[in-house]
C-alpha cells in the first residue's frame, strides 16, 4: 500500500520546493511589458539580488538556466584562444570547462576528485609559475552538487594575491548560493553565478550573473561579444524591454520579487544558519544509518560539506532503488547519484543525493531522513539504528552553529 497521496517533497539538489508565496506572487494576468508596475519590479529586485549576494557590484539577470549564466560569464569576458584555470571537485566544474571548450576558450583543469576540496596551495603554484599572465581566470564551484563539495573561496583569493596574478576569481554559485554563506566583495570573488531554482526557490528559467569593477574592465577589452549574452545593457539599459534583452520573464520576476521578501524577512544570516543547522540534522541521520551496514557520506568531514546537498553512497544498485521506494511510497523524491560512477558500479546506482536547499524547515527535513529510515528498512539494507533520535536531537537543541 503506497502512502505517496498528499504533498509530495522534491529533496532533490535543485530544483527545489517552491513556497506557496512564489506559486501564488505567479499568477497573475499579464502585466505590460514596456512599462508601468514592470519597471519598478526590476528597479527593486536588482539591490535585493546584490543583497543575497553580498556585492555593490553589478548583476545581469537572463531568462536562462544556470548552463545560461555559466556561457553568459563566459561570453562577455573571454575570446576564443584565452585560457582559464578550473580546479575540479566533482561534476560542474567539468561542466563550465565544457561550455568554455564551445566558446574556444582553453580550459586546464586540475582535478582534485570527488572526497576532497580545492588545495589553494597547488593553485597558486600554477599561478606563480603564469608569469605571462596568459590564465585570465580561476573558476570554480563553490558547492559541487555532485559530490557535496564546499570550497571556500577566500584561501583562492588569497593564492591570486600571494602569486600576483590579475586573474579574475569566478565562482559557480548555483547550489550554494542563499543556502552557504557567501560574502562576494568581502571574499575578493570577481564574478559569481546563480540560477532561480536552488536556494532562491524561484522556478527553473532565470539565472544571474554577478560581477564586479575588475571584470567590466575585461569585458570592455573583449573585441566581440554575443549580443544576447552581453551583459551591458542588461546593467545600463533604461527600458526594460532591452534591459532583458527582448520581452521580460515576467512571471518569473513576479516569483522571484516573492522570494526575495522571503530571504530578506527572513534575514540572509538566519537564512544561512538555517541551512547549516538543518544539515546537521540530515548528517546526524546519516551519520548513525553508516555506523553499521552499506551505507557511507561521500565526505566524512562536515567542515568540507555543503549545507544544501548530501551525496551518499548506500552499495550497488541500492540507491537506485532506495529513491524508487520512496517515491512510490511516501512521495520524496531524492536526488540520483551524479557523477560518482565506479569501476563495480559503472551507472552509480549505489548513490543518491538529499537536497536540502531553499524552501524548508525542520518537519520537512525530519520527514525525509524518516522516509529514509522506512526505505532502508522495507529494502532490509543493512544500517545503523538511532538515526532518527539523531536527527530529532539537532531539532531539539540546535546549538548556535556557526555557518
Ligand atoms: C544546478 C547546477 C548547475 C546547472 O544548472 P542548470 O540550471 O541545470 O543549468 C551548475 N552548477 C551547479 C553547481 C549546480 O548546482
Amino acid at each position: 500500500m503506497s502512502l505517496a497521496h498528499g504533498r509530495p517533497y522534491l529533496a532533490i539538489p535543485g530544483p527545489s520546493v517552491m513556497p506557496d508565496a512564489v506559486l501564488q506572487a505567479m499568477h497573475q494576468p499579464a502585466p505590460n511589458i514596456y512599462e508601468g508596475d514592470i519597471v519598478t519590479l526590476v528597479e527593486g529586485i536588482v539591490p535585493d539580488l546584490k543583497r543575497v549576494a553580498r556585492t555593490e557590484g553589478e548583476v545581469a539577470i537572463y531568462i536562462a538556466n544556470g548552463h545560461g549564466a555559466w556561457e553568459a560569464a563566459l561570453s562577455n569576458l573571454f575570446k576564443p584562444g584565452d585560457r582559464v584555470l578550473i580546479p575540479a571537485t566533482g561534476r560542474f566544474a567539468h561542466g563550465w570547462a565544457d561550455m568554455a571548450v564551445g566558446l574556444g576558450i582553453v580550459p586546464q583543469i586540475v582535478e582534485f576528485g570527488t572526497k576532497s576540496p580545492i588545495d589553494a596551495a597547488r593553485i597558486e603554484e600554477i599561478l606563480a609559475a603564469d608569469t605571462a599572465h596568459e590564465i585570465k581566470a580561476v573558476m570554480f564551484s563553490h558547492v559541487d552538487t555532485a559530490s557535496s563539495i564546499r570550497n571556500d573561496p577566500r584561501p583562492l583569493r588569497a593564492a591570486l594575491d600571494a602569486a600576483g596574478h590579475p586573474a579574475l576569481l569566478m565562482a559557480d554559485c548555483i547550489a550554494s548560493m542563499a543556502c552557504d554563506e557567501f560574502h562576494m566583495d568581502a571574499w575578493g570573488v570577481d564574478v559569481a553565478i546563480t540560477g532561480s531554482q536552488k536556494g532562491l526557490m524561484v522556478p527553473p528559467g532565470l539565472s544571474f550573473v554577478f560581477f564586479n569593477d575588475r571584470a567590466k574592465e575585461l569585458r570592455a577589452a573583449n573585441p566581440r561579444v554575443s549580443r544576447y549574452w552581453d551583459w551591458v545593457p542588461r546593467t545600463e539599459a533604461q527600458a526594460v524591454y532591452q534591459y532583458f534583452g527582448g520581452t521580460s520573464p515576467t512571471h518569473h520576476l513576479f516569483g522571484l520579487r516573492a522570494a526575495l521578501d522571503m530571504l530578506h524577512g527572513e534575514g540572509m544570516e538566519h537564512v544561512w544558519a538555517r541551512h547549516a543547522t538543518l544539515a546537521r540534522v540530515v548528517w546526524a541521520a546519516c551519520e548513525r544509518w553508516s555506523e553499521a551496514g552499506a551505507l557511507k557520506l561521500n565526505l566524512s568531514d562536515r567542515g568540507l560539506r555543503s549545507h544544501a546537498v548530501t551525496a551518499l553512497g548506500v552499495g550497488v544498485g541500492n540507491g537506485q532503488k532506495l529513491r524508487a521506494w520512496t517515491a512510490e511510497n511516501a512521495g520524496l523524491t531524492l536526488g540520483l547519484g551524479l557523477g560518482m560512477a565506479t569501476e563495480e558500479d559503472p551507472n552509480g546506482t549505489g548513490f543518491f543525493r538529499i537536497g536540502h536547499m531553499g524552501h524548508l524547515n525542520a518537519h520537512m527535513v525530519l520527514g525525509a531522513v524518516g522516509v529514509i529510515e522506512a526505505g532502508l528498512q522495507a529494502l532490509q539494507i543493512p544500517h545503523g539504528k538511532g538515526a532518527l533520535e539523531k536527527a530529532a536531537e539537532v531539532v531539539a537543541q540546535p546549538e548556535a552553529v556557526a555557518f
